[in-house]
């Protein structure tokens, strides 16, 4: 670290969980974040602000009017442009040190797998089930951290999976019987409605847990759900139980 890095991360390096070692640890990890939307956003200006040194970025839409209410990465002169070079520049006018890779496709089949497999860790920003399904899977495969969040209407939830690792669930283990449910349990925001800061405060509180799985400290929301209500304005914490016929991380122990 130079003197620069010094000053800019000074604040991080106070925190005596973090210190100098933390924040070398940060500048080497590499992180992928799949979707550069409403949760993606926070997550990608957060980690790009605390000096993550590779951030590798994943969505194949372009900026529409109806995100600004809530995709802080982009605005208005980003109108048209694709998510991931916005994101990007968003990026990169706050830290112009880190390595950002611009992934300007739908991440599926191979190029997600290779993808995952060059991370550290994933953050899954996306807003369908089908997807979450098959990063999941790619981050058991390749035994990847994977943290997860959605938002919609005045809800939030947030888990964190240690994909690979034999005690801990994945995300098919809680949400399995969805994949081949009913379209009903399928809601995104564009057909329900969110309310803009939701998706800020779910999509900070993933790039808190990544910062504290790349640093190792503090307690992770492995095995946990935490839910969050906005209107009440209560959170809520419950345990998500490891499925040992899990067709997706079952088969990684045998
Ligand atoms: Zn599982």
């Amino acid at each position: 670290m130079n003197d620069d890095d010094l000053l800019r991360y000074g604040r991080h390096i106070m925190l005596p969980e973090i210190d100098f070692e933390g924040q070398k640890k940060l500048l080497a990890a590499k992180v992928l974040i799949i979707g550069v939307g409403g949760l993606g956003s926070p997550v990608a200006i957060y980690l790009a602000a605390s000096g993550i040194g590779e951030i590798s970025i994943a969505d194949h839409d372009i900026v529409e009017l109806n995100n600004l209410q809530r995709q802080i990465a982009h605005d208005e002169k980003s109108l048209g442009q694709s998510k991931v070079s916005s994101c990007a520049n968003r990026m990169n006018a706050i830290n112009s040190k880190i390595n950002i890779i611009q992934l300007d496709i739908k991440l599926s089949g191979e190029q997600l797998l290779s993808s995952v497999a060059k991370a550290d860790i994933v953050v899954d920003c996306t807003d369908n089930l089908k997807t979450r399904f098959e990063i999941n899977r790619a981050c058991v495969q390749q035994k990847k951290w994977l943290v997860s969040a959605a938002a919609i209407r005045w809800e939030g939830q947030i888990s964190v999976y240690h994909c690979g690792n034999k005690d801990s669930p994945c995300y098919h283990c809680c949400y399995g019987l969805r994949e081949s449910g009913s379209k009903e349990l399928d809601q995104t925001c564009s057909t329900n409605g969110v309310l803009s800061p939701v998706v800020g405060v779910m999509g900070s509180m993933q790039a808190i847990e990544v910062i504290k799985l790349i640093i190792a400290k503090g307690d992770l929301l492995v095995a946990r759900v935490l839910l969050f209500d906005a209107l009440s304005m209560q959170w809520e914490s419950m345990q998500l139980p490891k499925n040992p016929d899990c067709p997706v991380c079952g088969q990684v122990q045998k």
